[in-house]
């Protein structure tokens, strides 16, 4: 299937369940103070994605988000799971960064409840990319899936989160050290990916992105 034909098809399924699609023609969105590739809200029904980049870049997001749709459609216990009282708490987790006003061990419950979200959503991705013969490599989707995932540990481990333009999952140096599989141990981070984090992901300026 072509990226096209994926999105028809994306498009169509969300519709049928009142979930709005709306792919916006700019590199990023701005929500919440932090800029954004695509996001999923159950709370606004809405399913959105940046476009204005290459396919390449912005196809993977799209395929990711629309999992977190069927996330909820599923009614899975990782999406419900990662939802406290009903409600999504990346807000919170991103304000914490920035200020640092919430407890730490509220911070580290939710990170681990984002990034076990963020594992079954990046799981079914692969699936859909398999199912439907999607023009992605499926190890190279791992791998910056991977180096996704882990981040949330580093979030948590060092309060920051990556400089705008510096996501890790779309720098090759970085994730290109990360396994071409799904099944890792995600509740470890090793001193290695620590680096690689510091070293692609962060510099002088706090900036969420
Ligand atoms: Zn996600």
């Amino acid at each position: 299937m072509t990226p096209k034909q994926f999105v028809d098809y994306a498009k169509d399924k969300v519709e049928q369940a009142g979930v709005k699609l709306i792919l916006a023609d700019r590199e990023y969105l701005y929500i919440d103070n932090v800029n954004v590739n695509g996001y999923f809200s159950e709370e606004d029904m809405q399913l959105v994605c940046a476009t204005g980049r290459p396919l390449k870049l912005w196809f993977p997001i799209f395929v990711h988000e629309f999992c977190h749709f069927e996330q909820m459609q599923d009614d899975c216990r990782a999406w419900k799971q990662s939802r406290i009282n009903g409600v999504d708490p990346s807000d919170q987790f991103f304000n914490w960064i920035v200020n640092g006003k919430y407890p730490f061990l509220r911070m580290k419950e939710i990170a681990k409840r984002l990034r076990i979200c963020e594992t079954d959503c990046e799981r079914r991705s692969v699936k859909n990319i398999k199912k439907f013969k999607l023009p992605l490599d499926s190890k190279e989707y791992c791998q910056r899936a991977n180096a996704y995932i882990y981040f949330y540990n580093y979030a948590l481990l060092k309060r920051r989160w990556w400089r705008r333009g510096h996501a890790p999952y779309d720098q090759k140096g970085l994730y290109s050290r990360f396994p071409t599989d799904l099944n890792q141990r995600y509740d470890k981070l090793s001193k290695k990916y620590v680096e690689l984090y510091d070293e692609f992901c962060w510099g002088f300026f706090l900036q969420i992105s």
